[in-house]
């Protein structure tokens, strides 16, 4: 099967938190998507590997993904090794991906900032005929980093205004992970994300990156090269009126 995007991700919950409004936009409008994680997060303090897949199935019901998968870099290894990027040249060669969505390089988990690294890296080594994994090589048109934790200045802000109640219905399918009602049943232990607040602080970053753009609720994305417009004053209508800061 053939893929329009396709999101990786080092952990279940990290694409959902960052960028599922997107996804959910995008499987709207008729694109095929899919979530990859490196890991299946058993280091996490609350759940279990087996509670995570579960949780990343019905989260993938939610989004529409056409795919989604789990690779078996061990959780809190995510390492630049050979090994670790032809698993990921392997799984771009297999769904072909017009663009890929990766973390941010700068975040603060380990595995987020490798998971970038190891994606970009996976995403030019893919399209080298001479690399031989047994298929059709295969290169991404553009990697796009989503934001984990720390800020970026966006190349482009996603409206997710219609689609913001879905992305929090995905992110909410972590029963273990965030403040849920079930949540109790998963240890009584709290953590940073599991916090009430947590789902606060997602639905105002969502708003703040919606302000930029003058809509409710946006998600943020960065390139790491000049972006191509062919005709600027088509490119900038009357809606950029209101983004003036
Ligand atoms: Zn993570």
């Amino acid at each position: 099967m053939k893929l329009d995007i396709l999101a990786f991700g080092a952990h279940a919950d990290d694409v959902e938190l960052a960028c599922s409004g997107t996804i959910i936009k995008l499987g709207a409008l008729g694109y095929k998507t899919g979530i990859i994680t490196l890991t299946r997060g058993e280091m996490a303090t609350r759940g279990s590997a087996e509670i995570r897949a579960k949780e990343f199935q019905e989260a993938s019901e939610m989004i529409g993904l056409a795919v989604h998968a789990m690779l078996d870099v061990p959780d809190g290894c995510v390492e630049d090794t050979w090994e670790n990027k032809l698993k990921i040249i392997k799984e771009i060669r297999d769904y072909k991906p017009r663009v890929v969505f990766a973390p941010y390089w700068i975040s603060r988990h380990p595995d987020h900032e490798e998971t970038s690294h190891l994606v970009r890296k996976a995403a030019y080594l893919a399209g080298l005929k001479k690399l031989d994994t047994a298929q059709e090589p295969s290169r991404p048109n553009k990697v796009i980093y989503y934001q984990t934790r720390f800020e970026f200045d966006p190349s482009f802000i996603v409206d997710i205004s219609d689609f913001h109640e879905q992305k929090v219905k995905s992110i909410l399918a972590y029963k273990s992970q965030f403040d849920h009602p079930q949540k109790a049943e998963f240890g009584d232990e709290e953590t940073l994300i599991s916090h009430p607040e947590f789902m606060d602080k997602i639905a105002t970053r969502d708003k703040q990156y919606g302000a930029y753009i003058g809509v409710r609720y946006g998600e943020p994305f960065l390139v790491r090269e000049a972006l191509k417009v062919d005709d600027p004053v088509a490119f900038f209508g009357p809606e950029y009126l209101d983004t003036i800061p």
